[in-house]
């Protein structure tokens, strides 16, 4: 039996990217197979699908680091067929047979439920960007970070993961500050509740150890200097929570937030991130997520078209969510 997917392969150093039939009998193990309804085109399936970055690590892959899909068959106890299900990360798209796909085996252990909240394409719309964004701002709780304490800074705004936190952030009574190189998106951000832009340039060179202290809090999809510059002008006793590295993987700060001011620097992983915390990650965005308002900024497109929206998140060209609808006419366009 075949199925419509994604296949990256190299072979000699030549890497090739082709839309085509998948053998079942060549799919990786796992205790669940599924049909795939919808997957999404994440930072990271840009990455993969024009071989700019080492996301793939084992050849051929299927790419889509997250989907959301409905069980065929399954030998794992939490699941039985016709259950509803999503998955984000756990190296599925990179080492694992991914979500670009009409048909996947995973384990169980890495599926959760779909949340009552959503429905299948509502969840990839969320998908592994709103997941994150809603880790970042659960780090930023955590750490006590509150509306009273001022203003949060969302980086990288416009993209998937800033579109999100911006959304939740004004939703949960923040005042938001959305930092974007895209300032003609300006009333993009402010639908989603932005109380104000930053323009990239102020944060994304060089600059001082140590600045104005401008914001309590921030979720940082950024890296490099515009993590430094972040770091540099947060308040007294605030917490950065920082998930990307779309200027840059380096960090060319210093101390001196940390043992001047007590910032916390918060890491957030969406990959590996514990069960437990991504069953409360989804049921939060099913209580503070404005989701009319991350479905106006989203778009759906067919499978045949995943490489091109792939392309164009390279290039900087995605604003907001991109869902792909996989069930139905896997080489159809939907748009
Ligand atoms: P998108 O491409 O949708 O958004 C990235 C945004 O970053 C862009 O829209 C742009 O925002 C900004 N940006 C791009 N290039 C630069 C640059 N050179 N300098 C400054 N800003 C830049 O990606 P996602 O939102 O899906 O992901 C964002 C980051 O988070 C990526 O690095 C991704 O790998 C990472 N990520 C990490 C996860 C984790 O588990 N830690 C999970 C998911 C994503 P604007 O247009 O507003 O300027």
């Amino acid at each position: 039996m075949t199925f419509r997917g994604w296949r990256l392969d190299k072979t000699d150093g030549v890497f090739n990217c082709a839309l085509t039939d998948l053998d079942e009998a060549e799919m990786m193990e796992g205790d669940v197979t599924l049909d795939v309804q919808y997957s999404t085109i994440n930072y990271k399936d840009g990455l993969a699908m024009t071989n700019a970055g080492p996301v793939v690590r084992r050849w051929p892959m299927v790419p889509g680091i997250d989907f959301a899909g409905t069980v065929t068959s399954s030998e794992h106890r939490d699941f039985k067929a016709g259950d509803a299900v999503v998955l984000n990360g756990w190296g599925v798209g990179e080492v694992h047979w991914g979500g670009l796909a009409e048909k996947a085996r995973v384990r169980g252990d890495w599926l959760v439920p779909l949340p009552k909240a959503f429905t299948p394409a509502q969840a990839m719309t969320i998908g592994t960007a709103g997941y994150t964004a809603m880790l970042c701002v659960m780090k930023l709780q955590d750490h006590g970070v509150v509306p009273q304490d001022g203003d949060v800074l969302v980086t990288g705004a416009a993209g998937g993961v800033g579109s999100v936190a911006v959304a939740i952030l004004a939703s949960l009574g923040y005042r938001v500050r959305a930092a974007t190189g895209r300032e003609s998106d300006a009333s993009y951000l402010k639908e989603l509740g932005a109380a104000e832009i930053v323009p990239r340039a102020e944060l994304s060179e060089k600059g001082r150890p140590l600045g104005k202290e401008r914001w309590a809090g921030a979720v940082d999809a950024v890296g490099s200097h515009t993590l430094a510059n972040v770091l540099a002008q947060t308040k007294y006793g605030g917490t950065v929570a920082a998930c990307g590295l779309a200027q840059g993987a380096d960090l060319p700060s210093t101390v001196m937030p940390f043992i001047l001011r007590g910032v916390t620097l918060a890491g957030v992983d969406s990959v590996m991130c514990p069960k437990p915390v991504r069953l409360k990650a989804w049921q939060r965005l099913g209580e503070c997520l404005p989701l009319s308002k991350l479905e106006a900024i989203t778009s759906t497109v067919g499978l045949a078209e995943a490489r091109r929206v792939a392309e164009d998140i390279m290039a900087g060209k995605v604003r907001g969510r991109v869902v792909v609808e996989i069930s139905g006419n896997a080489d159809a366009s939907v748009s």
